[in-house]
């Protein structure tokens, strides 16, 4: 750094910018973000359209929520102080510790007075001549940012589907992604629940018992696999405490962030006894371990998925009662791990409640919604609460909603038009000094994991910036190119699993269908990084802004990839 150079934070002072880095979005990565920014030196802010801190773990506090990674490699690995002094009361915690979790480590780092609250971004646009974004805000405020990072998250935008006569219901309406913070009273209620995905799977056992009747409106079966949740013992406690070095090691450097151990034999390996006992251990083990320890070969080879498949559909049969009921929760168009695969309490015994019903809506589509409950082709069912567990604008949607305009008024949904091109899911061509850690092209595995990843990547490049006298980075074209290729050619690479899922954007009625994340998942990620490092930046052009003296990129720096 030229020694007479004042550093980053005092020139961007010095241009009448409010904060050198705003971060949108206090989930699990925008807090790390602001975390990140502010020790590394950068005046930063956080806004946040919420009340308070959590993010997916503010909005969707349904009855059921919680966790399906383990509590402890959830959460944040920054601090050894912060993960000893907090002991998760579960394996898989339910929402409200999570929340209290965000909210103490906000307070622990003296993070709360740098967040507003209430502080919907509605539009954000970068001036070319200084190199900065303007930040309009819900209530009436504006911001000036040299950098602009929006952690606002991929499954941030609840999608209600277009039904019919929506609106004219006239009982009780939520949406899990949506959830209100007041605790809704299902006692003796007639509820129906409409969507199976992961939200709807927690929801429907965590209310069964208190409801006069619920109805479960599935469009498509799931492969739901025990979550087998268990409190920690105090021995389990300690041990956590004892191993952090080696967690943190494992959980930073593994392919999905989680610490399951990968098994060394892939499915035809073994005898169909030997299988079968395997696949009982898989059903017993925690969470996604039923992904990340199963036979190798689970997510390459048909024949082993159908496999698996046909265990878990016999787990089925066996626990719901009715032969029927039994067969409709039996997926029959797509493969274990085709679809993000929901981990559950008590799903399937909740069928032989006498109280709860399930309307099979390929057999029965829902026709629209009257004043008092749901038409289908079978007739109507009154209700008096709604519950939409119908998902999210998976990827981009929080993104293409906040009025981001890059390079000569260049709108960021129209840029990203045919899907998402990104590099590294961290930066866009034509929307300099704009990140967006955990957006589209990020998290394949254990979320925080991989979007810590980003938001490291992210700091360390401001540092650089910053040490090097650069005002302003964008990502080369090229680069961006080929990372956008990577992630449609691995996408497309057989076995084809189908294009079903909304990692596709497929459950969103005329989004373009292209792969959301990145199949190649954190060693790409990493090896990427390296190759940012090593060559100095050579996939992002970085420049001072036009407004300042000019000084020409040094030539071993400069150019594109
Ligand atoms: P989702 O997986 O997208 O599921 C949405 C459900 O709504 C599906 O069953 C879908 O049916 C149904 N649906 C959508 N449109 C419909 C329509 N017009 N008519 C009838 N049904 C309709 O959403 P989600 O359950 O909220 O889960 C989203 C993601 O959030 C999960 O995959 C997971 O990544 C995350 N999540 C995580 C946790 C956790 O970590 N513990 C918990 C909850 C959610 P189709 O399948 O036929 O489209």
């Amino acid at each position: 750094m030229d020694p007479c150079e004042p550093p980053f934070h005092e020139r961007s002072r010095r241009f009448a910018a409010d904060v050198d880095v705003l971060v949108v979005g206090a989930g699990v990565s925008g807090i790390y973000q602001l975390y990140r920014a502010l020790e590394a030196g950068f005046s930063a802010q956080l806004l946040e359209a919420g009340g308070g801190v959590g993010g997916t773990w503010y909005w969707n506090r349904y009855p059921g929520a919680r966790f399906d990674s383990e509590s402890y490699t959830y959460a944040y690995l920054f601090s050894k102080e912060l993960f000893e002094e907090w002991e998760w009361r579960e394996h898989f915690a339910e929402q409200p510790e999570t929340e209290r979790y965000l909210n103490h480590v906000v307070d622990r780092f003296d993070l709360r007075r740098h967040i507003r609250f209430d502080a919907k971004v509605t539009s954000a646009v970068y001036d070319e001549p200084s190199g900065k974004w303007t930040v309009l805000v819900s209530d009436g405020t504006e911001l000036r940012t040299q950098f602009l990072i929006a952690a606002t998250g991929v499954l941030s935008v609840p999608y209600f589907p277009d039904v019919p006569g929506r609106e004219d219901f006239r009982g009780e309406a939520y949406h899990t992604g949506l959830w209100p913070a007041t605790p809704v009273d299902f006692g003796r209620k007639r509820v129906a629940v409409i969507g199976t995905g992961s939200s709807g799977v927690q929801l429907i056992p965590a209310i069964a018992g208190e409801v006069a009747s619920l109805t479960v409106y599935q469009r498509t079966a799931n492969w739901c696999t025990p979550l087998n949740n268990a409190p920690i013992t105090p021995d389990e406690q300690a041990q956590l405490r004892g191993d952090f070095e080696a967690i943190r090691e494992t959980l930073n450097t593994s392919a999905h962030g989680f610490l399951h151990v990968a098994h060394d034999r892939a499915t035809f390996d073994d005898s169909k006894e030997e299988r079968w006992a395997f696949f009982e251990k898989m059903w017993n083990s925690p969470g996604f371990s039923k992904l990340t320890s199963n036979y190798t070969d689970l997510m390459l080879d048909p024949a082993a998925n159908a496999e698996f498949c046909e265990f878990v559909a016999e787990k089925v049969r066996g626990i719901v009662e009715d032969p029927e009921t039994a067969d409709k929760l039996i997926p029959k168009t797509h493969r274990f791990g085709e679809k993000r695969p929901p981990f559950v309490t008590s799903y399937y015994e909740t069928y032989n409640h006498p109280n709860v019903s399930l309307v099979d809506l390929e057999q029965t589509p829902i026709v629209r919604m009257t004043e008092r409950g749901i038409e289908t082709a079978d007739g109507v069912r009154e209700f008096d609460i709604v519950v939409w567990a119908t998902g999210f604008d998976f990827g981009t949607g929080a993104l293409a909603r906040m009025g981001i305009r890059g390079r000569d008024g260049l709108a960021l949904e129209d840029h990203w038009a045919d899907g998402p091109k990104t590099f590294l899911g961290v930066q866009t061509t034509d929307f300099p000094n704009f990140f967006f850690p955990g957006g589209p092209h990020a998290a394949a595995g254990n979320n925080p994991r991989y979007n810590g990843d980003q938001v490291d990547f992210i700091t360390e490049t401001l540092v650089y910036l910053r040490d090097h006298g650069y005002d302003t980075i964008e990502v080369d074209s090229a680069a961006e190119e080929k990372w956008t290729n990577m992630i449609d050619t691995a996408a497309a690479m057989p076995p084809s699993f189908g294009k079903i899922s909304y990692y596709f954007g497929t459950n969103i009625p005329g989004k373009p269908r292209r792969y959301l994340l990145n199949s190649l998942g954190r060693p790409k990620l990493f090896k990427e990084i390296a190759k940012v490092r090593e060559s100095d930046y050579k996939a992002f052009k970085l420049s001072r802004s036009a407004s300042r003296d000019s000084r020409p990129r040094p030539a071993t720096a400069a150019g594109a990839q």
